[in-house]
């Protein structure tokens, strides 16, 4: 919930913001520097306008990226970086208007929300759109019944995405035909969208004229398989089944890495609220000293390795190791020492 009307908008250059993110997000260089320039060009278009010559074109935001490299994380720093009103939606919740699920108008139901209904502060907010790639449009359904979870839900965003007033109900899920509706101009909310678009590596491959069994090399292209997205174009975005209107609206396409070992390391120790700092923490309330060997660190990154959920297979595993220790803390004396060997254990 945003307390404060003071905004850090209009005085941070691109490499404050990266700065700032650099803090929270491990890696990811390239994604964190196109999303520092398109915050700082967004906020620049809003206020100072007057001053431009020509209209300058919003700056929504689209990620691509697996699942836990980071995309809601970037998007959730910026937000508290510029202490705006953020609000996180999936995509797969949102449903055509008139059918079951929920309307995409909700989404700024839980922006004015998240900005304690302070329908100006809420108007220069931040929405994420998780899972936008499971709204591609199903074209080989064989079904007669409308795409309404999918093309329907994109059709419906462009009208948000692109800049207008649109009416909020001012609660989400109970819909009370008198209920008051909210006019909310959506010209200055920036919109970041993200998904893990699962087979667009293929696409890319295909497009750029590559073997697709390890991406090797043909004549004129030498691409490793993990760096294709690097290539993505919107082209490829289209053929997976975003429409072209919905790609024309998200005019920054940025990809997030595969975060490999050294990163998930990092990630477990590094940042201010790093997994490992929080036990730490937590165990210290209770007066124990808790301590990681260097060889546990590594078995707990091997292990998330195996799970394929990115950063979030640390979390996974880290509870799976901590629960009983946690269970008995009232036991521990003063300090524990999680070795290689325990873990082994927690994973018979
Ligand atoms: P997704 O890409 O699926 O949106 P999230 O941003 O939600 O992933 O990441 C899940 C969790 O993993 C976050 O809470 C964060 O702690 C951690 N995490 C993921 N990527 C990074 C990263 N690049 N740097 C630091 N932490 C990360």
């Amino acid at each position: 919930m945003i307390k404060t009307n003071k905004l850090n908008t209009n005085s941070s250059s691109p490499r404050e913001i990266k700065y700032f993110l650099d803090k929270y997000v491990i890696g990811q260089e390239d994604a964190k520097k196109t999303i520092s320039v398109a915050v700082y060009n967004h906020y620049k278009r809003i206020y100072y306008s007057y001053k431009a010559k020509v209209e300058i074109d919003k700056s929504n935001i689209l990620m691509i990226g697996d699942t836990g490299t980071g995309k809601t994380l970037i998007a959730k720093s910026i937000s508290k970086f510029l202490n705006v009103p953020f609000t996180i939606v999936d995509a797969t919740s949102l449903t055509e208007a008139g059918y079951v699920g929920e309307d995409v108008e909700s989404i700024l139901t839980k922006l004015l929300q998240s900005a304690n209904y302070n329908i100006a502060l809420a108007e220069k907010g931040i929405v994420f759109i998780d899972e936008i790639d499971k709204i591609s449009r199903k074209n080989d359904n064989p079904s007669i019944t409308r795409d309404v979870s999918g093309e329907g839900v994109q059709q419906a965003l462009l009208k948000i995405l692109e800049g207008s007033i649109v009416n909020v109900p001012p609660n989400v899920g109970r819909k009370h035909p008198e209920q008051k509706l909210i006019k909310l101009n959506t010209k200055n909310i920036l919109f970041i969208a993200g998904g893990a678009f699962e087979g667009l590596k293929n696409i890319i491959s295909n497009r750029l004229n590559l073997s697709t069994i390890g991406f090797k090399k043909n004549v004129s292209l030498d691409v490793d398989g993990k760096d294709l997205l690097n290539f993505v174009s919107s082209h490829d975005i289209k053929k997976f089944g975003l429409i072209p209107e919905l790609i024309g609206r998200l005019p920054i396409i940025t990809n997030l890495n595969s975060l490999e070992r050294e990163s998930l390391k990092r990630i477990l120790l590094e940042p201010n609220n790093s997994i490992i700092k929080q036990y730490k923490e937590l165990f210290l309330l209770d007066k124990i000293k808790l301590k990681f060997t260097d060889s546990a660190i590594d078995l707990i990154v091997y292990k998330a390795i195996k799970l394929s959920l990115g950063a979030r297979g640390l979390k996974t595993i880290c509870e799976k190791i901590m629960k009983d220790y946690m269970f008995n803390i009232d036991l521990i004396k003063e300090s524990l020492i999680i070795d290689k060997f325990d873990i082994k254990l927690k994973f018979k």
